[in-house]
């Protein structure tokens, strides 16, 4: 694991011992004291152990897939952790689905719908 701290005020790159410093409690920045920093967290090692399907249906004549699909496990950035995605792109029954749940299961984003309104024209219904 690689992590990077980089402040937001002076983009000033903390130290190897900083960042143990940091991880630890809510060290201010040494070059200006600033508490706002942003946390790179990088797993190299583990994205290519990830179990990941993903497929896409071509057709003569069509620029884009007809069918795409991606169904497994990957790395949720935003929560820093693994994270189980289906996504179903069906451009010729115009549906679109895509959901994402946690290791317990629980749903962190459920879309479904038209893929027309989904790429929609301000008709998005949420
Ligand atoms: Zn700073």
């Amino acid at each position: 694991m690689n992590n990077k701290i980089r402040c937001n005020d002076c983009e000033h790159v903390f130290s190897n011992d900083d960042i143990e410093k940091e991880l630890k409690g809510d060290e201010p920045c040494p070059n200006c004291g600033s508490k706002h920093q942003t946390v790179t967290v990088t797993i190299s090692e583990q994205i290519t152990s990830y179990d990941q399907l993903r497929g896409k249906v071509n057709e003569d004549g069509r620029k884009k897939p007809i069918k795409e699909f991606i169904s497994g496990s990957e790395l949720y950035v935003d929560r820093g952790d693994i994270v189980n995605k289906q996504r179903v792109i069906d451009r010729v029954n115009d549906y679109y689905m895509e959901l994402v749940t946690d290791q317990d299961g629980n749903i962190i984003k459920h879309d479904e719908g038209k893929l027309s309104e989904h790429r929609g024209h301000g008709s998005a219904k949420h």
